[in-house]
């Protein structure tokens, strides 16, 4: 598995959001009294929100984290505005500390399986309930060991960091393990739960800060919202295998078009039958290699997944002669690209036996079996005679049949 740190530009956004919540925290005294109880109230008016979307987006961690702030920003608000040396908003404190992060690191881990079904519901129930059980718990007085462990995380071990260390170090490892569950899945949700953990993190350590969980809560919620709206988007106009735009994304970019642009379109060469030989399976996977070396096209060109295993790049502002030889590179790229077949025949059946092959001399008859595949490429351009999008995707895709009768594995225009 190869980690890629484009995942991490999901950041940009919640982190500029964070950026504002921390420069407002210095205008809040100049807030009228009145305006300061309607404030406390919207990150509560911003988590339904964030409720209501996950209902109709059907995302059960969206939900979840949503109930589980709510339930905190609640506790905070309600439990947590005294003196934090007194024992049970002490211990409040601390469970709040350790279980606010953990449930929303939980939610970064676990996929996501939509809400209103079996699997969706154990994610939305487990975190907020295990928050307001420990609280309950701790609030009706808990039990002797508990105290003794919660007496071995003192508040303020430094001046300015009220969380006790352990607890920031817990914290700390929660951020760093959504982090990695952001860069395997790339995927809005991970990156909206880190921001959800780091806000909560500059909420419990700045505690006596005024008005600090409203502010934080609120980026929290602000943050889960664009994060929806952003995943819906994505689901709208983005293809789930390739991860490529889509059809519906194509059609809008041909709209806008100006007055000068490139139409490629790009199909795979006798897929049909790599699918016979190799099962449509290692044929997704295939089509996975592709999309991602058609979506490093350099010279200004926008790759769409036209359909089945066609692509569409489009060049906006360009003319026929300067965008070939970036089509080329992309063409000569998959055809030397060597892919290697996972075997299922003599795949180990547990990750024991894997292990123990991985340990193992190379065999000359366990030799990996490796295919490659070409792609042929058909181009034209917008010009007086040919002005409507469609009649350039035509020419296009009647180049294309031209370069599947030359024998294929070649760009025509
Ligand atoms: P040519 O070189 O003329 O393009 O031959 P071809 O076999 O690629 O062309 P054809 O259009 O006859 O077949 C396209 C095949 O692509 C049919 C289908 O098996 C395969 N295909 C289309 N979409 C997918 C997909 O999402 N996954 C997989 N695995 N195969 C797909
Ligand atoms: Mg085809
Ligand atoms: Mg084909």
């Amino acid at each position: 598995m190869s980690l890629h740190f484009k995942p991490l530009f999901r950041l940009i956004v919640p982190l500029l959001l964070l950026l504002a919540a921390i420069i407002s925290l210095n205008y809040l005294s100049e807030i009228p009294s009145d305006y300061v109880k309607l404030l406390k109230l919207l990150p509560y008016g911003l988590f339904v929100i964030v409720i209501g979307l996950s209902h109709y987006f059907n995302r059960s961690r969206f939900f979840s984290a949503a109930l589980l702030m709510a339930v905190a920003f609640w506790l905070i608000q309600n439990r947590l505005q005294t003196n934090l040396e007194e024992a049970l908003p002490f211990y409040l404190f601390t469970t709040v500390s350790i279980l606010l992060p953990f449930g929303l690191a939980l939610l970064a881990v676990i996929p996501e399986k939509g809400l209103w079904n079996r699997h969706g519901i154990v994610p939305i129930l487990v975190g907020p309930l295990l928050l307001t059980a420990a609280c309950i718990f701790v609030s009706t007085g808990g039990n002797s060991q508990l105290h003794a462990i919660f007496q071995l995380m003192p508040l303020r071990p430094y001046p300015g960091l009220i969380t006790s260390l352990y607890a920031s170090a817990w914290m700390g490892i929660t951020i760093l393990v959504s982090l990695c569950y952001l860069l395997i899945r790339n995927a809005e949700a991970e990156s909206s739960f880190t921001i959800c953990i780091v806000l909560s993190f500059i909420t419990l350590a700045k505690f006596d800060q005024l008005l600090i969980s409203t502010i934080m809560f609120s980026a929290a919620g602000l943050t889960m919202i664009l994060s929806l709206l952003k995943s819906s988007f994505e689901m709208a106009y983005r293809d789930e295998l390739t991860g490529l735009l889509g059809r519906r994304a194509l059609n809008e970019k041909l709209r806008g078009l100006g007055s000068r642009y490139v139409v490629a379109m790009i199909d795979i060469d006798h897929f049909k039958k790599f699918n016979d030989t190799h099962g449509h399976d290692v044929g997704d996977d295939v089509l996975k290699i592709v999309a991602n070396h058609i979506a490093e096209t350099t010279g200004g060109g926008t790759p769409y997944r036209y359909g089945g295993e066609e692509f569409c790049v489009i060049f906006p502002g360009k003319s026929l002669k300067p965008c070939a030889p970036h089509l080329e590179a992309v063409r000569e790229a998959i055809g030397d690209h060597r892919i290697t077949l996972r075997d299922r025949k003599t795949r180990p059946k547990n990750a024991q036996a894997g292990a123990k092959n991985r340990n193992q001399k190379p065999d000359k008859k366990r030799r990996k079996k490796t295919v490659s595949v070409t792609i042929s490429i058909g181009i034209a351009e917008r010009t007086d005679l040919i002005d409507k999008p469609d009649q350039v995707m035509k020419a296009a895709d009647k180049a294309l049949y031209r370069a599947k009768q030359n024998g294929r594995n070649c760009l025509v225009q």
